[in-house]
């Protein structure tokens, strides 16, 4: 048996039963990539079965409000995936008259879809035989052939690009790969691979070497910023109804039109020390408030980022001109706010 043929049947044989591997409609394949980029199966899971019912077709996800798309996807993280799938589905809907593109290079020109999601796309739906790389690809071939050196070279991707390539099943690509990428993750692991039952261990040179926990090489980690975030969590009572002010984001950073609150930002504040009340007088334009309960820090970790916030409480009995959105306190559930803002509303009001 070749190389493919032992991987697709192992494939077969042991892969999990996941719901957007019951169907090859490109639609519901292209939502499950999406959501599962940089996401474990298991997290990603429950969101691509909430997406597949609140939009079952690539129409209903065109015609949906970015909002909502944003709000669905809340916790996923990478928000800018959720932008473009929406935006995609509009494209789709607009370009390609709701029928979803059928060749390899034309799903790679849909936006927010690279190499990685219009390989898989063309494999498992239309058999196009383009391979898929990904993390659990690399780490998998880089043992497997033992290739030392680091994998963010673009010449060692491109090594084993060649390698997967050349083993890619022309008559089951779609399975090929899939087979490639759930052996990735759940034989040959980052850690604690499963070297003694591997199917591959006698051809496996990393194995051979004792080299598996050396391989797959990276270059040196990119520096993690850290950030200080001081928020202003505003509401205010009129009429009996309780309201609280939010600020949509409108930059073009990874939380573009999310909500959260008004915010004050420190570069040098280490220990995240409690800012005193007249330093949030920019951000009101109004007198000095006075503060309710102060958070301790929350830490969140971003790719790149460690952020530090605390969340400090001001409570007025009328309404005054604020610079934000003023929403009911009941309503908060409808608007879409990053993890960090969803982790604390969640310990104050629910
Ligand atoms: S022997 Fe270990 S390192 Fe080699 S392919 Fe199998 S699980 Fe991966």
């Amino acid at each position: 048996m070749t190389f493919s043929q032992q991987l697709i049947t192992w494939y077969r044989n042991n892969k999990r039963d996941l719901p957007c591997r019951r169907t090859k409609d490109p639609y519901f394949i292209w939502l499950s990539e999406i959501i599962m980029q940089q996401t474990r199966i298991e997290q990603g899971t429950p969101y691509y079965e909430r997406f597949v019912d609140a939009y079952p077709t690539v129409k209903h996800l065109a015609s949906a409000d970015e909002q909502e798309v944003l709000k669905l996807w809340q916790g996923l993280g990478y928000y800018s995936r959720a932008r473009n799938l929406h935006g995609t589905a509009q494209e789709i809907m607009t370009g390609y008259g709701g029928i979803f593109p059928d060749t390899h290079a034309d799903i790679l020109r849909l936006k927010g879809v690279g190499d990685y999601t219009a390989a898989a796309i063309a494999s498992i739906c239309f058999d196009q035989p383009h391979a898929v790389m990904d993390g659990n690809v690399m780490r998998f071939l880089s043992r497997l052939y033992g290739i030392a050196e680091s994998i963010d070279r673009p010449e060692t991707k491109k090594t084993i690009r060649a390698i997967a390539e050349k083993n890619i099943d022309h008559r089951n690509p779609g399975d090929f790969n899939q087979a490639m990428m759930e052996f990735g993750a759940t034989v040959c692991t980052p850690a604690n691979p499963g070297c003694l039952n591997c199917l591959f261990q006698r051809q496996c040179i990393a194995f051979k070497n004792n080299t598996v926990g050396r391989i797959p090489a990276r270059n040196s980690k990119t520096a993690v910023r850290h950030r200080f975030l001081h928020y202003l969590v505003i509401t205010v009572t009129e009429r009996g109804t309780e309201f609280i002010c939010l600020n949509k984001r409108t930059g073009s950073d990874i939380w573009k039109n999310m909500y959260d609150f008004p915010c004050l930002e420190r570069t040098l504040d280490k220990t995240l020390l409690r800012l005193p009340a007249q330093e949030f007088d920019e951000l009101l334009n109004s007198a000095t408030p006075e503060f309710g309960e102060v958070s301790n820090p929350f830490i969140h970790i971003l790719t790149h980022q460690k952020l530090h916030a605390r969340f400090y409480r001001i409570h007025y009995d009328k309404k005054i001109d604020l610079p934000c959105l003023l929403v009911p306190v009941k309503d908060i559930h409808n608007y879409p706010v990053p993890k960090l803002i969803d982790r604390y509303l969640s310990k104050i009001f629910f």
